[in-house]
């Protein structure tokens, strides 16, 4: 059996049966026989129908789906309905392409004709990690469903629960074919393997940990299929002098994701600021995270929840015991265990200055409520240490100069770049990872297009 608890206070949430590997196979042949079974790839009038009133239920669910997601997840509850909102608009909005899968045609010649129609790619294997278990799932789900494929989902072990009940949502909706959408639960290495190495399965979608998605492209290069990789990162958050100051220091600690324990991939868990302002910049920034409310997610109130389990509990603070070697502590730094907090997972929102560009806790991931902070003296300072890691998911610059936004954006080596705000998501505007963050994009066209092949067609006048 697969037990879920609350990382807040240790709760069962969800209990359900693992599947086993024959359970993933039979997984994989229900959608291979749909695709083939049915026209689903070629209407897309009952794929916008399908999906648009998916996005309806999902949309309705916001009051019971949103504490069952800060139940599994810990993060506080307005993060989980903004969650269960953004997945029901990254449906909607995929449900409108649903109809709109234009492929091209051209003469190549005056005799040839060449049709270039985008197909779905097959048998999509949809694998999610838990910090935000619904809307990464909904983000590759939505696009590969509008595309016509056949979709076999695996949600993280820890986080089942919110997406077992999103699929039940699917399972009502008589314009999705039976075995159109599956879901298999179970460990990664196991029914998540399977998932990958099936020869029937034609794509593999995985957001998750960087070295998790390196085992999966080399899995999935025995049978050459397509992946889309959505990977982690260490986004710098680079402050200028002349930047509005209140906006970028809410902005700073709006971007180190406290609020989830900054357990989020596009957390900006590096902040550069330059040296004239760094030592007003850090003392504002450090006032407001002691103030943070941390507590459970579905305490009124709340702004920050706990570390997911005690395996990432006892990382974060390894962490933390590096970073005193390597940086100055300025805040945090500890678990907190007062009163209710100490049934959970808690840390202390933690700061660390004048962190070295080659220290452990400026490189790794930590995913936790970590930030580190570095000052630079000017542009090019600015731009090579926001470059000095291996990831390139995301990243910020906050300044009223224009044209210093734009340089900056440009050199900076990431799928995105905000410029005096952070880490604003939107179903139209595509993000993916550069270096070592990820392959392919998602969400707006580019993420649709990922879910198809183009087959191009040619025809001798
Ligand atoms: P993991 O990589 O550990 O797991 C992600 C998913 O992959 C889980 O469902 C897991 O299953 C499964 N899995 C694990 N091993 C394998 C395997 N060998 N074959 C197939 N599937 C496998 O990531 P976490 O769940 O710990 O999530 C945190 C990570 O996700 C962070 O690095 C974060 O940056 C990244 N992430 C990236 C995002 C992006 O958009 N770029 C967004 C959010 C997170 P199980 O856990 O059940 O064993």
């Amino acid at each position: 059996m697969l037990e879920v608890r609350d990382p807040g206070n240790g709760e069962l949430v969800y209990r359900a049966p693992n599947s086993t590997l024959d359970d993933a196979r039979d997984a994989v042949s229900a959608a291979k026989t749909a695709m083939e079974a049915t026209d689903w790839g070629d209407n897309p009038g009952q794929r916008a129908t399908a999906l648009s009133k998916l996005a309806h239920a999902l949309r309705s669910s916001i009051d019971w789906l949103a504490p069952l997601l800060t139940r599994e997840g810990g993060k506080p509850l307005s993060v989980s309905r903004a969650e269960v909102l953004r997945g029901a608009e990254a449906i909607e909005y995929y449900a409108g392409l649903a109809r709109n899968v234009y492929g091209r045609s051209t003469m190549l010649a005056p005799d040839s004709l060449a049709i270039l129609l985008r197909e779905p790619v097959g048998v999509v294997s949809i694998i999610v990690p838990w910090n935000m278990a619904l809307s990464l799932l909904t983000r590759p789900l939505a696009p590969a469903l509008a595309a016509g494929n056949a979709v076999v989902i695996k949600p993280s072990s820890a986080t089942p629960g919110a997406t077992a009940e999103f699929v039940q949502m699917i399972d009502a909706i008589p314009e999705f074919p039976k075995g159109m959408v599956n879901f298999v639960v179970g460990p990664g290495s196991t029914v998540g393997a399977e998932l990958v190495k099936h020869p029937d399965v034609d794509m593999v979608s995985f957001t998750g940990d960087t070295s998790t998605g390196k085992e999966i492209m080399k899995m999935a290069a025995d049978t050459l299929k397509k992946v889309g990789l959505e990977l982690g990162g260490k986004s710098p958050n680079v402050v200028f002098a002349d930047a509005d100051f209140d906006r970028a220091v809410r902005g700073a600690l709006n971007a180190a994701s406290m609020f989830h324990a900054g357990q989020v991939c596009i957390a900006g868990s590096r902040l550069l600021v330059e040296e004239t302002v760094h030592d007003r910049f850090v003392q504002r920034l450090t006032e407001m995270a002691n103030r943070l409310r941390v507590g459970h997610g579905l305490k009124e109130g709340v702004q920050a929840g706990p570390l997911i389990n005690e395996g990432q509990l006892t990382r974060v603070l390894d962490y933390v015991e590096v970073g005193k070697r390597e940086a100055e502590l300025v805040t945090g730094g500890h678990r907190l265990t007062e009163g209710e907090l100490e049934k959970g997972y808690f840390i202390a929102p933690t700061v660390f200055d004048r962190v070295p560009v080659t220290a452990k806790i400026a490189q790794d991931e930590i995913f936790g409520p970590v930030l580190a902070v570095q000052a630079f003296k000017d542009e090019d300072e600015a731009v090579e240490i926001a470059n000095s890691t291996v990831y390139g998911l995301a990243g910020a610059v906050w300044t009223n100069d224009i044209s210093k936004a734009i340089r900056m954006a440009k050199k900076i080596k990431s799928g995105m770049v905000w410029v005096n705000t952070f880490g604003k998501l939107y179903p139209a505007g595509e993000m993916g990872g550069y270096k070592q963050s990820g392959v392919g994009r998602q969400y707006g066209l580019e993420g649709l297009w990922e879910f198809t092949e183009l087959k191009h067609i040619n025809v001798q006048l």
